[in-house]
């Protein structure tokens, strides 16, 4: 039987990592490294490996990631997977679940432990994830599963998965959700299917729009005892210094400080700004709170809502349909639907 051909794209991080002279490791490692480090890969699949870039994760913009979207879109391989760092995985990957909508695998996978060290998680990760962008189930319901992100043996989908540890080799998880899929002996054990409407909805408002201008988004994570002083600077900043959007990382179910109140109220009418859960995810208040700052009041006063998703979801989200053109009111109903 003819092995399904999988694309796969190196961006860099941890996962291409090798020692420099002083012992520092370094982002040099390409595609063609990483296949060689694993053998059994030509006995899963035909690859075909290619070199983007080789940086720290920590470094990729949204211009790369539209870039390199554009890109898959136009692989005629079977399935995509792209390495690159763990630092934005969890970033880059929604906004590639954004951009794309194949029915075909894209999975990112990633490295926390680096080539130099022993057990390195890297090409672990990098055969899983070609194991389950091969898999026949995932194969079917591609469009269904969205971008998917491949670490230690489990399959999230990129709307849901956090890195939620700095060093540690089971660093991502979806705690919203749980995973989709799990690894076991050369198997994919399918365990559930992501709910995707609000997605697909936001994809209506952005298609047609493409090649737009970078639209920075700013976030402010509320915590106690904020000023909102900083959101206040930027609003009457000239040109809001260059920023398009805000995203506040809101208290409990969509709560400001009631002192900040004077700079939410200031950058919610300088930028549209959304409210996303600071908790990590799950779906915000909208009726219960009374009070200045209360999701009652924020909502009355123009505030954006972010439903369930995490304030860096968020943040990938409303760049994306800045850069698209789309008006404060479309943001609005292209945020309402995640709850
Ligand atoms: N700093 C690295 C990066 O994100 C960390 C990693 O890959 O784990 O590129």
């Amino acid at each position: 039987m003819q092995k399904p051909r999988i694309h796969i794209l190196a961006l860099g991080g941890t996962i291409a990592t090798s020692p420099d002279a002083t012992g520092a490791m370094q982002m040099g490692l390409g595609a063609d490294d990483l296949v060689r480090a694993v053998p059994l890969l030509a006995s899963v699949a035909e690859i075909e490996a290619e070199t983007v870039s080789r940086v720290g994760s920590h470094s990729l913009g949204f211009d790369q990631i539209n870039a390199l979207a554009a890109k898959i879109r136009g692989l005629k391989a079977d399935g995509i997977v792209v390495t690159q760092g763990t630092d934005t995985t969890e970033e880059t990957s929604f906004l590639l679940d954004l951009l794309l909508d194949l029915d075909k695998p894209v999975i990112v996978t990633a490295a926390m432990r680096n080539p130099s060290l022993t057990s390195p998680d890297g090409p672990g990760n990098l055969l899983a994830a070609v194991r389950v962008a091969c898999d026949p189930w995932v194969r079917a319901h591609a469009k269904a599963l969205g971008v998917m992100v491949v670490m230690l043996d489990e399959v999230y989908a990129a709307a849901d998965v956090l890195k939620v540890h700095p060093t540690r080799i089971n660093a991502f998880a979806s705690t919203q959700t749980g995973p989709l899929a799990a690894l076991v002996e050369d198997r994919v054990v399918p365990m559930s299917l992501p709910v995707r409407d609000a997605i697909t909805a936001a994809r209506k408002h952005l298609a047609g729009a493409k090649d737009g201008k970078a639209a920075p988004v700013a976030v402010f994570w509320m915590s106690l005892d904020e000023t909102g002083r900083v959101m206040e600077a930027v609003a009457s900043a000239p040109d809001h210094l260059g920023y398009k959007g805000a995203v506040i990382g809101a208290m409990g179910g969509g709560h400001t400080p009631e002192r900040a109140i004077a700079g939410v109220h200031k950058i919610a009418a300088a930028i549209p700004t959304v409210v996303a859960p600071r908790a990590g995810g799950g779906p915000l208040l909208r009726a219960t709170y009374g009070g200045p700052s209360s999701e009652i009041e924020l909502r009355k006063n123009g505030l954006i809502w972010g439903g369930r998703l995490h304030p860096l979801k968020a943040r990938i989200l409303l760049e994306t349909c800045l850069r698209a053109g789309l008006s404060r009111s479309a943001v609005t109903e292209v945020f309402d639907p995640f709850g």
